[in-house]
């Protein structure tokens, strides 16, 4: 097995990358355990080597600056561009290269293959990456290893694999929940304090590459007050920094949700005044007595409106407590009450 751990202890019955995917749910890989040398060291590797280490997967350090561009690549679906990951290509650290991981565990010996054997010249390297994916001898590895990766053991390896997946997927949505959170609180603050959402100018923050100034006068109220708490507030800082990062980037399915356009507001400020009006409508249900008033006035456009109100009656600690609501103001068209 070379530097490999012991793969399989009777005792809890888990392979070795079973282990090290139950240690890390945070999709975070230990470098040195996938790092492409720890699998060159083992000369003649066994299915079960292969299949751990594709387990692992690939090692993409983002902070290497040369290569992170092309960990993703884009390509259409429907005609949309999409960034699609390669996950099959991955660095070695102590190495400086970067492999193919699916020649490098099953593509054949005999020939010329830059990718399986570690590749480090950078200038070249574009080149390289988009042509080898349409190379026979790295579809055949690729056919060899979706055969080999066929059987139970390899599908339950990959269950854990789902699994960790499908929990990275809820602590996004989380992250999404929270910080949806804080863009209907600034609505509502907005709101009841009588202050418009937009302002004469767009400031479309989110559209700059980077983000601007904490306060722009006169810009969207709505977006200023966003960009002032993001200072203090990790989840809409972290949300806020990643709109602007990924606006000219082929951004993920998601990763441009906002929830800051005009009409995202509108839509929000809509399904809350629903939910007030259905609270209203509950409490005067409930209620002792009630009554409907409308009062017509002038506004300054010389546009006759009519105010409607609910005054209505409830009963708490056996006190009569009378409580009042504007629920609309509706245009008219005259002014005689018929
Ligand atoms: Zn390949």
């Amino acid at each position: 097995m070379g530097n490999y751990e012991v793969p399989v202890t009777a005792a809890s019955n888990l392979t070795l990358a079973e282990k090290i995917i139950q240690k890390q749910p945070d999709n975070v890989v230990n470098v040195n355990e996938n790092d492409p040398a720890k699998f060159l060291e083992l000369k003649n590797a066994k299915m079960i080597d292969k299949k751990q280490f594709i387990v692992l997967g690939p090692n993409q350090p983002t902070k290497h600056s040369r290569l992170s561009k092309y960990y993703t690549e884009s390509v259409k679906v429907n005609d949309i561009e999409v960034a699609q990951k390669r996950s099959w290509l991955t660095y070695s650290l102590s190495l400086d290269k970067i492999f193919c991981t699916v020649c490098l565990c099953f593509g054949p010996r005999e020939d010329i293959n830059y990718l399986r054997d570690g590749f480090d010249n950078w200038s070249n390297l574009s080149h390289i990456i988009t042509k080898h994916c349409t190379q026979k001898n790295h579809q055949n590895a690729a056919e060899a290893m979706a055969h080999a990766l066929s059987d139970s053991t390899i599908v339950k390896i990959l269950n854990i694999e789902t699994m960790r997946h499908l929990s990275k997927k809820r602590k996004e949505a989380e992250k999404l929940h929270q910080y949806l959170i804080r863009v209907i609180d600034a609505i509502r603050y907005l709101i009841a304090e009588s202050i418009s959402l937009r302002g004469n100018e767009e400031a479309n923050f989110y559209n700059n590459s980077e983000k601007s100034e904490v306060f722009k006068y006169g810009a969207d109220k709505f977006l200023n007050l966003l960009n002032l708490l993001s200072q203090y507030d990790e989840v809409l800082n972290e949300k806020l920094s990643n709109i602007c990062s990924t606006k000219k980037q082929s951004a993920e399915r998601g990763a441009r949700i906002t929830f800051l356009s005009n009409y995202t507001q509108n839509k929000l400020i809509h399904t809350m005044t629903q939910n007030v009006k259905k609270d209203i409508s509950e409490k005067v249900n409930n209620s002792v007595f009630f009554s409907l008033s409308a009062d017509g006035t002038t506004d300054i456009t010389l546009c006759e409106q009519a105010s409607i109100v609910l005054r209505y009656v409830t009963l708490a600690a056996r006190k009569a407590v009378v409580k009042e609501h504007l629920i609309s103001i509706v245009e008219t068209e005259t002014t005689t009450g018929e």
